[in-house]
């Protein structure tokens, strides 16, 4: 059967079953929109599966950043209690660890630009901070507690989305990669096509993570993301190990690190079955996500350093996912210039779980018009890409179609 016998429309095709395509696929859904969702694989197999599910405001830097992961913070309280599937949401806050006066001096520093605006804190002395999490060293500052931040399980999230979505008239395919993405003469979205068939359509949503710089070569642009490796240990079930999710000082410096070299972390979070995860390294290593046990035995020894009873645990489990690095930290998400319909949302590196529920309002923002929830300049794809039909060498200066995607 030829592809164009199997046509098909939709309002919007979102790429890529991860948290991000899965927010998206929900929000527009809820525009009533009848979107499209292609997976390549199965829903969570890219980074989405392989991570840790905090949702932190400490580690955004205030400004853009910070007010776009306050606004996702949010939507994910209403989402806990709106989705079906529990998605094993828990708020009791996470604690920055400092293992030296150094640390903790710093850690203060930044709890009280953090408070000027807006995120709430608490300075933790050395007893305070063991009272807290009693199976730390006897042997750290202090550290800061965020009472606010919270955690989930990110593939349960990720599903619970994509079932709400379902049941709003998303069509889900997986299994189903793009295969390419066929433009107007004027540099307009008109459909895409993969294996089986050609969907109709004049919205496309690039949410394939890493890969998204593949999404944007099938129409000549170039999207400056690169995957950034991330490691995990799932050790064995040790309930009321730990409290609540614990990161150490340097781990800021770990995330605005830009170099090539491995840089570990030590980040350890329970989960609701009793596992105990721990991170978190970043390297930039390619596509390769096979599991490197020098990196493995960097993250152990550090947070054995923070938590030496963990040596008597058993490791029952290790991964590696790729995170969507984007070169200025901040994600890219709204439209490319010069190739109508085309939106981006990606570049979240290792805070997507965070930042999803804001990014699929805001895309479903600018693609239906609607007022939007925050200023959308600091994330717009024109900081990294131009006119993008210049390069396609596509007529634009005619185009009849100037109004809005859904409007034309
Ligand atoms: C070790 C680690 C720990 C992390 N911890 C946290 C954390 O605690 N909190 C947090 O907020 N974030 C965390 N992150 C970051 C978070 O996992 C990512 O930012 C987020 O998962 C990115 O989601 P995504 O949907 O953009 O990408 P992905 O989940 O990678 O999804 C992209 C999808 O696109 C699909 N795809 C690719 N190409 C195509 C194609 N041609 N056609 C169809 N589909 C395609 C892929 O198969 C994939 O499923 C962590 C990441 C790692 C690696």
């Amino acid at each position: 059967m030829s592809a164009q016998s199997n046509s098909r429309v939709a309002d919007v095709v979102v790429i890529g079953g991860g948290i991000i395509g899965a927010a998206c696929a929900y929000y527009l859904s809820k525009e009533g929109l009848k979107v499209y969702l292609l997976e390549r694989g199965f829903p969570c197999s890219g980074a989405s599966g392989a991570c840790e599910g905090l949702i932190l405001l400490w580690d955004k830097a205030p400004g853009p950043e910070l007010e776009l992961g306050k606004a996702s913070a949010r939507l994910w309280r209403q989402l806990a209690e709106e989705l079906d599937l529990d998605i094993e949401y828990d708020r009791g806050g996470s604690i920055l660890v400092a293992e030296d006066e150094t640390g903790l001096k710093a850690t203060k520093e930044k709890l009280q630009e953090l408070e000027r605006a807006g995120v709430q804190g608490l300075a933790l002395d050395a007893l305070e901070l063991l009272e807290l999490e009693p199976s730390l060293a006897r042997d750290m500052a202090g550290g800061v507690l965020f009472p606010n931040d919270a955690h989930l399980e990110p593939r349960r999230a990720t599903l619970a989305l994509l079932q709400a979505a379902k049941r709003m008239g998303l069509a889900l395919r997986t299994s189903a990669p793009l295969m390419g993405i066929v433009l107007s003469r004027q540099g307009r979205v008109e459909a895409v096509q993969t294996a089986e068939t050609r969907l109709a359509t004049h919205v496309l949503v690039n949410a394939a993570g890493a890969w998204s710089p593949e999404i944007g070569k099938m129409v000549g642009i170039s999207i400056p993301v690169l995957p950034r490796k991330g490691h995990i240990i799932v050790m064995e079930k040790a309930p009321l190990f730990i409290q609540r999710p614990l990161l150490e000082a340097g781990y800021t410096a770990s995330l605005a690190n830009d170099s090539l070299d491995l840089s570990v972390a030590m980040v350890v979070k329970g989960t609701r079955s009793g596992t105990i995860l721990l991170g978190s390294s970043r390297q930039f290593a390619g596509f390769d996500k096979t599991v490197d046990l020098g990196v493995i035995n960097a993250i152990a020894l550090r947070a054995i350093r923070f938590f030496p009873k963990l040596i008597d645990l058993k490791a029952i489990r290790t991964y590696a996912g790729l995170r969507p690095y984007s070169p200025d930290h901040l994600p890219i998400i709204g439209p490319v210039p010069g190739i109508e319909g085309f939106y981006l949302a990606t570049g979240h590196e290792g805070a997507g779980i965070c930042l999803a529920p804001i990014t699929g309002q805001l895309i479903a923002q600018w693609v239906t018009g609607k007022p939007m929830d925050l200023p959308p300049e600091s994330f717009h794809p024109g900081r990294f890409i131009q006119r993008a039909c210049q390069s396609l060498s596509l007529n634009t200066e005619n185009t009849p179609h100037s109004g809005h995607p859904l409007n034309p």
